[in-house]
Formats: C-alpha cells, sequence, structure tokens
C-alpha cells in the first residue's frame, strides 16, 4: 500500500464478501430457488455498506435489506438500484424520499400503512412498494397477531385503490441460533397462519421471508421465498458450535502496529487497577487501539491478540486508546503487526473468539469496531497478496 503505515486499521477483505454471498446462495437454492438478502445495517456490520452492497451484488444477492431509510438512501445515492428493504421507521421519517427512491418500506401498523398509502397516491405505477411485517412471538417490531386481520384489510383497501402494492410479507425469529428452542416451530407456525391470512384478505406478495442467518443454514423449512443474511455475508458463524460449517470466509481484520515493548516484574500491575500483576518476570507491549476504538473492554485479561507467530494475552484493562499484551519475555521491535482479529488462517484470534472473551456475539465485535481506526478495502481475488491480513 502508500503513504504511512497507519497506526491501527481495519482491512475488508471484498473477496470474501463476495465468496460468503455465493455460498450462502447456493446452500439456500439446493432444492428450490431461494432469494439471498445481503443485510447492510449499521454500517456493513461495521465492513462499510456501500462496499459491503457492491460486493454482494456482484456476487448475486437479489436483495439488500438495512433497518433505516437514512440508510436506504444513502444506497442509493451510492448507485445501488436493485431491490431494497428497509424495516424500521420512526415517526418523522421520510417515506416520500424512499418511496421516490424506489426502496421497499415495511409497515407494522394501519398508520404506517395509510402514512405510506398518502404518499404512494402519487407514486404511480401501483403506487409504494410495501412489505408488511407480522410479529410471530419476537414481541419487537411487527403487527402482533391481534391486529393481523386489520392490517391486511386496510392493507388490501390501499392496494385496490392504487396507493400502494403490497410486495412481501415477513417476520423475525427470536431464537434461530438455538434450532432445539420450542419458539423456532411456533413462530414458522404462526408465520404461515400469517401468510394464509393475507392470501384470504386478498393479498398476493411476491415474496415473503422469515428466515436470518442462523436460520438459513439451520432451518430449510423457514426458508421461504428469500432468507435475510447478515452476519453470514461477512464470514462469521451465526451460531457457533450448532450451525454446520460450509466455509464461509470471515471478511474483518483490525491490526495494529506495536508502540512499545518493554520487562515487567515480578509483582508489577499492569493497567488501571492493577487487576493483573505479573507473578513472574515477563515483558510487555502496547498495543495503541482500546475502547475509543471499540475494542471490547469487557475483553480485559480475557482476549488475546496475534503478534509475530504467537497469540499474546491482553493483560490488564482495555483502556480507551490502548491496551497492553504479555509478550512473553521477548521485546518485539515497535511497529511490529499486531492482529487482533482476522479470519483465522494464520492462527490469529477471530472476532467469535473476542465474542467469547467478552461474553458478547461477533455481530457486537465487527460492529462496534471503528472509532479512530482507517477502514481499507482489499480484494484478495485482485491482488492474491491482500489476504486481508496480509502486511
Ligand atoms: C439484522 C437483521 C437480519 C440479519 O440477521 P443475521 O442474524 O445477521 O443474519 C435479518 N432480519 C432482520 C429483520 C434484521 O434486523
Amino acid at each position: 500500500m502508500t503513504g504511512p503505515v497507519p497506526r491501527a486499521e481495519i482491512v475488508v477483505d471484498v473477496a470474501a464478501i463476495r465468496h460468503n454471498v455465493r455460498v450462502l446462495k447456493e446452500l439456500v437454492s439446493a432444492d428450490a430457488p431461494v432469494g439471498l438478502m445481503a443485510v447492510v445495517k449499521a454500517d456493513g456490520y461495521g465492513h462499510g455498506m456501500v462496499e459491503a452492497a457492491a460486493a454482494a451484488r456482484e456476487a448475486g444477492a437479489d436483495w439488500l435489506g438495512v433497518a433505516t431509510i437514512e440508510e436506504a438512501l444513502t444506497l442509493r445515492a451510492a448507485g445501488d438500484h436493485g431491490p431494497l428493504l428497509c424495516w424500521l421507521s420512526a415517526p418523522g421519517d421520510d417515506f416520500a424520499a424512499a418511496v421516490a427512491a424506489g426502496v421497499e418500506v415495511t409497515a407494522y401498523t394501519v398508520d404506517e400503512l395509510d402514512e405510506v398509502a398518502a404518499v404512494g397516491s402519487g407514486a404511480g405505477e401501483g403506487g409504494a412498494r410495501v412489505q408488511l411485517k407480522v410479529d410471530t412471538g419476537l414481541s419487537r417490531g411487527g403487527a402482533s397477531r391481534d391486529r393481523w386481520r386489520d392490517l391486511f384489510a386496510a392493507a388490501a383497501g390501499h392496494e385496490r385503490a392504487g396507493r400502494i402494492r403490497v410486495t412481501g410479507l415477513w417476520s423475525h425469529l427470536a431464537a434461530s441460533d438455538e434450532p432445539a428452542h420450542p419458539a423456532n416451530d411456533a413462530q414458522e407456525a404462526a408465520f404461515r397462519e400469517a401468510v394464509a391470512l393475507a392470501a384470504a384478505a386478498g393479498l398476493d406478495p411476491d415474496v415473503t421471508h422469515l428466515a436470518n442467518s442462523a436460520a438459513a443454514l439451520l432451518r430449510p423449512s423457514a426458508h421461504f421465498d428469500l432468507v435475510r443474511c447478515g452476519i453470514a455475508t461477512y464470514g462469521l458463524d451465526p451460531a457457533p458450535g450448532v450451525a454446520p460449517r460450509v466455509g464461509l470466509r470471515p471478511a474483518m481484520t483490525v491490526r495494529a502496529r506495536l508502540v512499545m515493548s518493554k520487562p515487567v516484574a515480578a509483582g508489577d500491575g499492569v493497567s488501571y487497577g492493577h487487576t493483573w500483576v505479573a507473578d513472574h518476570d515477563t515483558t510487555v507491549g502496547v498495543v495503541p487501539v482500546g475502547y475509543g476504538e471499540g475494542i471490547l473492554r469487557a475483553a480485559s485479561n480475557r482476549a488475546s491478540v496475534w503478534v509475530g507467530d504467537d497469540l499474546r494475552p491482553v493483560r490488564g484493562r482495555v483502556c480507551m486508546d490502548q491496551l497492553v499484551v504479555d509478550l512473553h519475555g521477548e521485546l518485539p521491535p515497535p511497529g511490529t503487526e499486531v492482529v487482533l482479529f482476522g479470519p483465522g488462517d494464520r492462527g490469529e484470534p477471530t472476532a467469535q473468539d473476542w465474542a467469547a472473551a467478552a461474553d458478547t456475539i461477533s455481530y457486537e465485535v465487527v460492529t462496534r469496531v471503528g472509532g479512530r481506526l482507517v477502514r481499507r478495502h482489499v480484494d484478495s481475488d485482485v491482488d492474491p497478496d491482500e489476504e486481508g491480513t496480509a502486511p
């Protein structure tokens, strides 16, 4: 690369995203054609929304999914014109802008539907494209079961009047990463009821969908017309230890340059609060990233990083700007590469390892990382030297 070597950076390999999209598409379409929606909300789970979206489309993602209208409009402004769904509107949101941009919005309530219909009557071509979300048991967004009939009746009325076109009906699972959880069967059954009720109300949506990454991998009966894959698109395991290994490739590497290394003596405490005290003479290294970069403080004394060819444990608390690792007697020079996490090919920790160390999920690890870090996109298919982690 050109220019100064950054203090610390996020490297995202777009070839890994393309690979994962291809793997997922092939997997879910093994028996019957099922569409793939790449979920790129929250800045593409920290990978860069626009770049992740472009890579996903290139590899054949049929849909993109985001939470907010703002995210959807950012994708349109970046030149994406394919099928695009957003699902989390708040009072005051600009449905007119979304509809004008050809973004499909999601309605949870009759009030929301009326709002979309009001902008849809001027939209032409059968009005605004709307998907309906039913709550089948997550008890988060979506119409509760006792409101389904009202929502479907209102939607059918607006559709007949040409104000909207109901293009989809969908729901979201609560425990798809726990395949034996009874909520899965219950939600799938409830969703089938909703689909039947919608048909009875005169609706004929193009797509029905229920599955996220974990259900895409673990529950073929929940595939319906389309699966919405977020975390798996980025190569991370949605259900560690449960989902089959299908050859996904983590796209993100976080690395830094060692600031200094130095000896500490037996009895020396390390970092704030001295939560780690050396029980023998050793050496430590200072890594210039901390919770200001989204490195989880909960991983203090628990995570490891990769220095040279070895795992080096984090000692003491993760600070705002830096963290300290045990170098086991070695004194590598300042500037030595430190990989916090990556695909794991070289033996470096993965985002899942950090998640386990911090009692959280890999979603949070990759989505939080950022702050002062520089983010760079590489394509290991074009430049084979760029394995994401290559210095
Ligand atoms: C974030 C999100 C997804 C993606 O979930 P993953 O577990 O990352 O695959 C799918 N659907 C909805 C509604 C979401 O909010």
